[in-house]
């Protein structure tokens, strides 16, 4: 038995770092994960982020966007070659070795700040005066039981079930199966278009395959601020012949020994195709297999998730939860800072994390970003708003970059013009949405963002001409 003063349930973002913020406070603290890593042979810190989302994922948008650069925008560069080939288990293996890369620097982090790393799937088995035991099952028979006076739970999340069909990673694919395929399906179809299955539908169309995404919604990005996901759906279907269908109904997936048939029913007409794989993105759920809440009543919701307050506190006394395992979204980044927020509230400091101020990205071509309201938020709260937008299409630096499409809109309230909401489709906006994070978090007005001097040329010139125009200033518009 050992005993410390904060254990941390998974090293995902959320609970790697809080672990090491814990440690940082000076917390005798542990942190348990039952990942592996992708031989299925020794431990893998890290989570979904770095093992089988975040991370990888973007590794491969990388070498598909550089496969596409070269098949479609170099010779607009006068570059040409005479001979182009991609080895999709190249690209799978430069994402592997960045992905052990970065699950390896979590256990240097770990050593450098004295969490003690422990492998194996923790439960809650009661309480000790007022230490609450665990027991770290490590798969071996083997079995250790750790005792701590702070939990905090960071379990996760897993995929969303299809009741049709089983994941095999062979034919029908999760994320996990999607990350790995060695070779570029003829036909693919994808199950979702969320940001899973745009990032995913992206990849394997840009190194060359047919695709196909069926979603149940009849919206595009419902939770987009729609005049870009408008702009989006336009990219995506007309631009890069992503085949998107909306407002879909599933009959049923039947596997075959090399493909996979979906039957659908889609604008009253019932259709079948036959896809070489099938990847499911509908959404993910709350991860608390095996952690036995019930031993100890750890209150969840009716969807699974653990309950907390706005501070992550659940309903028992000193036990926390983080992360995708609680509601709000499921993000790495709102993760690590729900974790940083936690280890200071246990060392009794007065953290405070803005939920309306958690960026996010959608990393497709153009990339996709926002942070706070969006129109259609807005109007629904008859909050009284004003809108600056601008364009990418005359932007110098996009120009040059040869990326000139896409559109930022700045919302400002509209009787105090502070900013309420950004929303931005185009070039690199998965960095150029710090900007609008920041502005938001100081509580800035689009004036302030227009009376800031940015860079010529640079991407951020659009961010400042679209506050310009929410202040019916426009130099350029
Ligand atoms: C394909 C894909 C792409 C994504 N891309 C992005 C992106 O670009 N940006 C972004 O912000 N988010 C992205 N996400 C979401 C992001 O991965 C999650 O929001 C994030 O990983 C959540 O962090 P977490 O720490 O809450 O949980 P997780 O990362 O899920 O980590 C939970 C950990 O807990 C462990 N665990 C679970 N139960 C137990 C137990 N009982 N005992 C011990 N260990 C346990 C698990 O093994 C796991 O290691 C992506 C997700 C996917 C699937």
């Amino acid at each position: 038995m050992s005993q410390f003063d904060v254990a941390v349930i998974g090293a995902g973002p959320g609970g790697y770092i809080a672990a090491i913020r814990a440690a940082q406070l000076g917390f005798h603290t542990v942190c348990i994960d039952a990942g592996v890593n992708k031989a299925g042979d020794a431990p893998a810190l890290g989570g979904t982020c770095l093992n089988v989302g975040c991370i990888p994922s973007k590794a491969l948008l990388q070498s598909s966007e550089h496969v596409h650069t070269i098949l479609h925008d170099f010779a607009d560069h006068g570059i040409s070659l005479s001979e182009v080939r991609f080895d999709a288990e190249q690209m799978i293996a430069r994402k592997d070795a960045i992905v052990t890369k970065l699950t390896g620097g979590i256990k240097y982090l770990f050593q450098k700040n004295k969490v003690e790393s422990v492998f194996g799937r923790a439960a809650f088995a009661g309480k000790n005066g007022d230490l609450w035991q665990l027991i770290v099952d490590n798969g071996k028979g083997e079995y250790r039981s750790i005792d701590a006076k702070h939990v905090i739970i960071a379990t996760g999340s897993v995929p969303r079930p299809l009741p049709l069909v089983e994941i095999d990673n062979i034919n029908v694919l999760d994320n996990e199966g999607a990350l790995n395929l060695s070779r570029v399906p003829g036909k693919l179809g994808v199950i979702g278009s969320g940001v899973i299955g745009l990032e995913m539908g992206s990849v394997w169309k840009r190194v060359g395959a047919e695709v196909t995404v069926l979603e149940a919604a009849p919206t595009f990005l419902a939770a987009a601020d729609q005049q870009i996901a408008k702009e989006a759906f336009k990219y995506f279907t007309k631009e890069q012949g992503l085949d998107i269908q909306l407002g879909v109904k599933i009959a049923a997936i039947n596997k075959g020994n090399n493909s996979v048939s979906v039957q659908y029913e889609h604008n009253g007409e019932s259709k079948t195709v036959v896809f070489d794989k099938l990847i499911v993105a509908i959404g993910r759920v709350p991860n608390t297999q095996g952690l036995h809440p019930e031993a100890v009543g750890l209150a969840l919701d009716e969807r699974g998730f653990v309950v907390v307050d706005e501070e992550c506190r659940t309903n028992l006394p000193n036990v926390w939860a983080i992360g995708d395992v609680v509601r709000g979204p499921m993000l790495a980044h709102k993760a690590s800072d729900e974790g940083v927020a936690v280890a200071e509230r246990i060392a009794g400091q007065k953290p405070h994390l803005d939920f309306n101020c958690i960026p996010w990205v959608i990393y497709t071509d153009p990339e996709i970003a926002w942070v706070g309201k969006t129109e259609e938020q807005l109007k629904a709260e008859g909050i009284a708003y004003k809108k600056g937008t601008s364009g990418f299409g005359a932007n110098g630096r996009a120009l040059g970059l040869g990326k000139a499409k896409g559109t930022v809109k700045v919302l400002s309230c509209a009787e105090t013009d502070r900013v309420l909401g950004v929303h931005m489709i185009g070039p690199m906006v998965s960095e150029l949405v710090a900007e609008a994070v920041m502005a938001m978090e100081f509580k800035a007005s689009s004036e302030d963002i227009a009376r800031i001097v940015h860079a010529h040329p640079t991407l951020s010139e659009v961010l400042h001409e679209a506050a310009l125009a929410a202040d019916k200033r426009a130099l350029h518009g």
